[in-house]
């Protein structure tokens, strides 16, 4: 069984709407559906606007999805409430791209954890300390930056404290919202590193959400591609990488050094801004900027299907084969 499997997961704003007019929902996430195991980590990646964040805050329960489930060891996290929801909160944790603005500045170190450790745990005052020096140490830090505050740190310190803090209640899932985005290069490679390494001695699994497709390249078992709320395509990550069916997946992975790019000197170039989640385009919604559209992709909304007969390589596009796999291989 999956750890963690969403179906049909959809989250629709509401809108401003004209007087006397129709009501009118923003369509941030537009039926989405995965399953992610133990122990792996599922990149999410797209541009700006296109749901990952908006997914991130459903599955942390930070918001109440429109309709859909979300199954964590096959407990409906929708049906749960008061004290079974905030024990399960403990499974699941985030860490942010901004690890100063989640820190608060007036807490040191010792306290931010130890705030997290009193709410998810049982533990005594002395074995909150020895946890606390535990984790530091975990994440390359010293135990005795407990007692330094966050405006102590360089970025990079403040995402392992992030991330210990994050850990510190032995989740079983981590959300990693552009946990490197804001780094020098240099650190993103340590932070990755370290994020690997914590993943083999505990088991425990990521959504690594990130716009940067070379670091999702490196750091991930499976890739999801989103693009205006919906899975444009999703698969094996080396796989996706070197033989991307759906047209804006090779536009993505054309603009970065990965796999595909380094063999390829066909080019997409993405024109044109993300249509509005207000009113989505017809058929395939890629397809005003979609340099292979036919008049079936403005009528037929395309559904998620198998690639190159692999159950796991899954492309939301009429034509992947012509599109994608074959030219990838040719
Ligand atoms: Fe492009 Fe058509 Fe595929 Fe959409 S369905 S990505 S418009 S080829």
């Amino acid at each position: 069984m999956s750890l963690l499997r969403v179906e049909h997961l959809k989250k629709y704003y509401p809108a401003p709407s004209p007087l006397f007019g129709p009501k009118r929902v923003v369509r941030a996430l537009d039926d989405v559906s995965f399953e992610l195991d133990a122990g792996e980590t599922l990149g999410l990646v797209g541009e700006s606007g296109c749901g990952k964040s908006t997914l991130a805050r459903q599955l942390i329960r930070l918001e109440e999805p429109t309709s859909g489930k979300i199954y964590l060891d096959g407990i409906d996290l929708g049906s749960l409430r008061g004290r079974e929801l905030r024990r399960m909160r403990g499974s699941f944790q985030m860490i942010f791209q901004d690890p100063y603005a989640s820190l608060n500045p007036r807490m040191s170190v010792f306290s931010a954890l130890e705030e997290a450790l009193k709410l998810h745990t049982k533990l005594n005052e002395q074995e909150r300390a020895d946890r606390i020096a535990e984790l530091l140490k975990q994440v390359g830090l010293k135990p005795e930056h407990a007692r330094r505050y966050p405006h102590q740190f360089s970025g990079g310190q403040r995402q392992r404290i992030g991330i210990a803090r994050a850990l510190a209640v032995q989740p079983r899932f981590i959300v990693a919202d552009e946990p490197v985005s804001a780094l020098d290069v240099s650190v993103q490679a340590q932070i990755v590193n370290l994020l690997q390494d914590i993943q083999k001695d505990t088991g425990v699994a990521f959504l690594f959400i990130a716009h940067d497709l070379a670091v999702v390249e490196h750091i991930s078992h499976r890739i999801m591609v989103m693009y205006l709320g919906r899975l444009a395509e999703t698969g094996p990550a080396h796989e996706l990488c070197t033989y991307p069916a759906h047209p804006y997946t090779r536009a993505l992975l054309s603009s970065v050094p990965t796999t595909w790019s380094e063999k390829k000197t066909e080019r997409i170039i993405l024109t044109g801004d993300v249509p509005s989640p207000l009113k989505p385009p017809s058929g395939c919604r890629f397809h005003p900027r979609c340099p292979y559209c036919r008049e079936i992709c403005r009528q037929e909304d395309p559904v998620l299907r198998s690639i190159g007969g692999d159950p796991k390589h899954l492309c939301a596009c009429h034509f992947p084969a012509e599109t994608g796999r074959k030219a990838g291989k040719d």
